[in-house]
């Protein structure tokens, strides 16, 4: 009871823990990130929003074969396609709509030319519904925007098949 007292008296334990403060904050490495100034290392594996890619050509490389589509658990992908007039099958549109995707990765598993992929962007928040509804052309200008990135994790992500 009286040690109880005394410790009480002389604030022991507040002291033993601004002292603790001290140390982590003059001599240890911080262990929190300045988000968004500072961002944690991201896995070569990371599935974040979705993007089509094209060609070095700036050909599409959806063919639209529709796996992707038929792949996705939570029918979130909706293709129509049409033949252009060279013969070849294209996408005339191509929506997914993210409030339902589970990001499980699946279409990007089933696609034969790697063009719809999630790449490494998780900063995609919104203040509307229908801003997460994205088509054939924001689809695509993810892709070209995140193509050196998805680029280099597609030879990382292949060491684990
Ligand atoms: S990540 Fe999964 S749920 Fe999302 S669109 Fe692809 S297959 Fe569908
Ligand atoms: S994104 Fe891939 S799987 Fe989906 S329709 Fe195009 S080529 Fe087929």
């Amino acid at each position: 009871m009286n040690r109880f007292k005394i410790t009480s008296l002389l604030l022991v334990e507040i002291v033993a823990g601004f002292l603790k403060t001290l140390k982590y904050f003059f001599f240890q490495p911080a262990v929190t990130l300045n988000y968004p100034y500072e961002k944690g290392p991201l896995s070569p594996r990371f599935r974040g929003e979705h993007a089509l890619r094209r060609y070095p050509n700036g050909e599409e490389r959806c063919i639209a074969c529709k796996l992707c589509e038929a792949i996705c658990p939570a029918q979130a992908i909706t293709i129509e396609a049409d033949v252009r007039d060279d013969g070849s099958r294209r996408t005339t549109k191509y929506d997914i709509d993210m409030t339902k995707c589970i990001y499980c990765g699946l279409c990007e598993e089933a696609c034969p030319v790697d063009a719809i992929v999630e790449g490494p962007n998780f900063e995609f928040a919104t203040y509307t519904r229908e801003e997460l509804f994205y088509n054939k052309d924001k689809l695509l200008s993810n892709g070209d925007r995140w193509e050196k990135e998805i680029a280099a994790n597609l030879i990382e992500r292949a060491k684990f098949k």
